[in-house]
């Protein structure tokens, strides 16, 4: 199977974009109590890329941080219309 050159994944209103080339390094669930507020369903999906894979990044966008258990500060940006998290 080919990897598409470049994936976009965007909000439900559609007005916040990223923009990725390559695989992403890692694909994740997580059944914490943390993804499961965030996303509203038992697991949390995710898939990471490295910054030096992003293309593009389009659309206003609002950031929640939190602290993860192993210390790690998170950024989750998503849309202020909508609400759908992005990346
Ligand atoms: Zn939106
Ligand atoms: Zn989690």
């Amino acid at each position: 199977m080919t990897e598409p050159a470049v994936r976009t994944a965007a909000c439900s209103c559609g007005q916040l974009r990223i923009c990725t080339t390559g695989a992403p390094s890692v694909v994740s669930s997580c059944h914490c109590l943390e993804c499961q507020r965030r996303t509203g369903s038992p697991f949390g999906a995710q898939a990471f890329f490295s910054r030096a894979a992003i293309v593009a990044i389009e659309g206003e966008r609002s950031t929640y941080r939190r602290q993860a258990d192993s210390g790690a500060w998170l950024a989750f940006h998503f849309c202020p219309k909508c609400g759908s998290t992005v990346f």
